[in-house]
């Protein structure tokens, strides 16, 4: 229990009972405030009036769909929203990431798993709103990116990455702790998601890894997730 999250408050929004308990439990027993809803309309009411520091969102709402919950938040709020949803709703895993959604958990989980995310979630957030708006210059673990030169390095040394190696890695690095799906990364990168720009995608990470990364067949700054996409973990 840390005093950073003492002062952290979360809205768990979810109307299954069990998994609503497991979550307020866990998150409880860890010092975090809670505010709960059970539908949709009341999450983005509470979202509004409470101002909460993280939202977990259960996709399969009884009355509105959770990512039209994610759209409206977002019309106002850059809060993590991690969604939670259960393995046969892979679709709308990406869609509410495209929505905007930071994170998610497929069900079952497991608490550890659970409060690792939050915490991955809430540092990201303070990151992002804690001064250097404007970085000019990223970090993570050996990786450095120079983005007024345009320039990467490792270790100290520049990276001889092609044009699109680095617009990849610097799109991760912009968003590093948040999953970004094929589609999004795609359309940054070439303005389309046609399969083709996926299967090119694949091609163009396992270059870039090549050269990032200490043992490319054990990835440590860029995590794959399997049918959704790719992230960039801070180290
Ligand atoms: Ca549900």
């Amino acid at each position: 229990m840390s005093e950073a999250s003492a002062q952290h408050t979360i809205l768990v929004v979810e109307d299954d009972g069990a998994v609503r308990n497991l979550v307020t439990t866990a998150l409880e027993m860890h010092g975090y405030h809670l505010d709960v809803a059970v539908t949709g309309e009341a999450a983005v009411l509470a979202a509004a009036s409470h101002h909460p520091d993280l939202i977990m969102l259960d996709l399969g709402l009884p009355d509105i769909d959770g990512v039209d919950v994610i759209e409206k938040v977002r019309g106002w709020s850059a809060v993590p929203i991690i969604v939670i949803s259960a393995r046969a709703e892979d679709a709308d895993k990406i869609r509410a990431l495209d929505a905007g959604a930071d994170d998610y958990l497929t069900k079952p989980f497991s608490v550890d798993e659970l409060l690792a995310r939050v915490r991955a979630s809430l540092r990201r957030s303070q990151l992002a709103g804690g001064g250097a708006a404007d970085e000019s210059v990223f970090e993570n673990g050996p990786l450095r990116i120079d983005y007024a030169a345009g320039c990467a390095y490792l270790g100290g040394e520049q990276l001889g990455l092609t044009p699109t190696e680095y617009k990849l890695l610097a799109l991760l690095a912009r968003n590093a702790g948040k999953v970004l799906t094929h589609t999004f990364i795609t359309r940054e990168i070439w303005g389309t998601s046609w399969d083709s720009d996926i299967a090119s995608l694949r091609v163009f990470m396992r270059t870039l890894r090549k050269k990032i990364e200490a043992d490319p067949a054990h990835p440590q700054l860029i995590q794959t997730h399997v049918g959704v996409g790719y992230r960039m973990q801070r180290l």
